[in-house]
């Protein structure tokens, strides 16, 4: 097909003259030229240089029921001839933002009945934060300010969210954290496990929650908040001993739990939310991103009975956002949903595609290059190591041998994305088996050919204990 745009070497120009791109080395980009998508479908990419790509990450972890379902289209183009726009401020509601309150209410699990919507995950978690610290200020509590969280979180990238987030390099930009957040370590048994079992290790990582709130006093500890399966830290699967102990010292210390849904909810990890794969009930759930499948932004704080009670009942919570509830955004939320339900999606995650994917991706694990091969869901990550039996790190920069496997990975038209060595994947739910067949084989290439280029390289040295 002829492509109806400029060629790529002009677009690149134009992109590196203009365009300045979230958490990209600019000069490097500009150096190199970004890769161009210009069409989509299912679970393949098309680049402007015609390449058919698959797409391994949905996106970026968000496109669950696939690219280009007309229906979601179809949603958004009547929503915008109806009520393009309309806000949900000062006593006024439209019939797209309350159908979607009571579906995601039936939807989440336990008593979190009650929905505030945000324009994506950074900003749901900044409603978070304002509002668990509302919730025991107007308990006449206002000193229990402080929220908990974890090292190598991700949880978006607003100065309240990159806060709560717990990576260190952002943090190191810009005067982050604000005040008030505390940071325990997180449960990856891989990197950090040592002579540990993982289900003792999990539990110890799940008692510094108990050691700092005792630290700091539980009478001002606010929240622990953390993703069911750390995505950006690297698709960090917990031990099976983590959770159930860290819902028990929330209940035991009257801590709230936020579980940031945001890449775990709407099917990616084989059920509705992560909250349940991972058997806990938090207080606030974080959504975005699947919630639309990407297709517009949104995001949503689902909070409980006790929360909505607090925050409703007393003086106004002076917060909110031009687009919470955007009727177009709220119609295509309420289309993706029903796709998900109704085609069977989420169920065929759990039944069919998951137990496939994961039976080939830990099949990965035997590679010379791969230490341990985790997947849960459609969210699986593999460690790259010099030396399988010490779960050695490179004694390279962190990330060298990642992000050739990543190129490797593109070079044959897979998107994989690397975070240091750890390379993980996140496709669409939709993707047969078939696609996930062509995933693996790809993957397996890529390993193979960055394993070789690693050993020309002499990167295949492993670190030092003490480095
Ligand atoms: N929370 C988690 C767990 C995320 O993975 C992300 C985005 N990757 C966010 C929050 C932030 O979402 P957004 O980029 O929509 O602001």
């Amino acid at each position: 097909m002829r492509e109806n745009h400029l060629p790529t070497a002009e677009l690149q120009a134009l992109d590196a003259a203009h365009h300045m791109h979230p958490f990209t080395d600019g000069a490097a980009l500009a150096k190199k030229g970004a890769r161009i998508i210009t069409r989509a479908k299912g679970v393949w990419l098309t680049d402007s240089d015609g390449h058919e790509i698959l797409d391994g990450m949905a996106g970026l972890w968000c496109v669950n029921v696939g690219y280009g379902r007309e229906e979601l289209a179809e949603a958004a183009a009547k929503q915008m001839r109806e009520l393009a726009f309309y806000n949900t401020f000062f006593q006024t509601s439209h019939i797209p933002a309350i159908t979607l309150a009571k579906r995601l209410a039936d939807l989440a699990p336990g008593d979190l009945n009650h929905v505030f919507f945000n324009g994506s995950g950074s900003d749901s978690n900044d409603t978070n934060l304002r509002m668990v610290r509302r919730y025991w200020q107007a308990l006449g509590k206002p000193e229990k300010s402080v929220v908990i969280s974890r090292w190598n979180a991700y949880h978006g990238s607003t100065m309240g969210a990159a806060s709560l987030g717990g990576m260190k390099g952002m943090h190191k930009q810009g005067g982050l954290p604000i005040p008030g957040i505390a940071y325990i370590n997180q449960p990856d048994w891989w990197s950090e496990g040592g002579e540990m079992s993982p289900e003792d290790f999990g539990l110890a990582r799940a008692r510094e929650l108990e050691a700092k709130i005792l630290e700091i006093g539980a009478d001002k500890v606010a929240a622990f908040i953390g993703e069911p399966i750390q995505g950006a830290g690297g698709v960090i699967v917990p031990p099976a001993s983590y959770w159930p102990e860290i819902q028990r010292i929330c209940r035991e210390h009257g801590i709230l739990l936020i579980a940031d849904e945001v890449i775990c909810g709407f099917g990616r990890t084989g059920n509705w939310f992560g909250s349940q794969t991972m058997g806990i009930t938090p207080d606030i759930m974080t959504c975005a991103k699947g919630l639309t499948s990407g297709y517009i932004p949104m995001g949503a704080s689902i909070v409980s009975d006790e929360i909505a009670r607090v925050i409703d009942g007393s003086e106004e919570f002076a917060h909110g956002y031009t687009y919470s509830g955007h009727p177009v955004a709220a119609a295509v939320a309420l289309e993706n949903l029903r796709i998900l339900e109704e085609d069977g999606i989420v169920t065929r995650v759990r039944e069919e595609t998951a137990p496939y994917l994961k039976t080939q991706w830990e099949a990965l694990a035997e590679h010379p290059l791969v230490g341990e091969a985790k997947i849960v869901g459609l969210m699986g990550s593999i460690a790259l190591t010099p030396d399988k039996a010490a779960r050695a790190k490179f004694a390279a920069k962190e990330g060298t041998v990642g992000y050739i496997c990543r190129e490797r990975c593109f070079a044959n038209n897979l998107i994989m994305r690397h975070v240091g060595d750890r390379m993980i994947i996140s496709p669409p739910l939709t993707i047969s088996r078939e696609e996930v067949d062509i995933l693996i084989a790809r993957a397996r290439k890529s390993l193979d050919e960055g394993y070789a280029q690693a050993k020309a390289e002499g990167l295949m040295e492993a670190a030092t204990a003490d480095a």
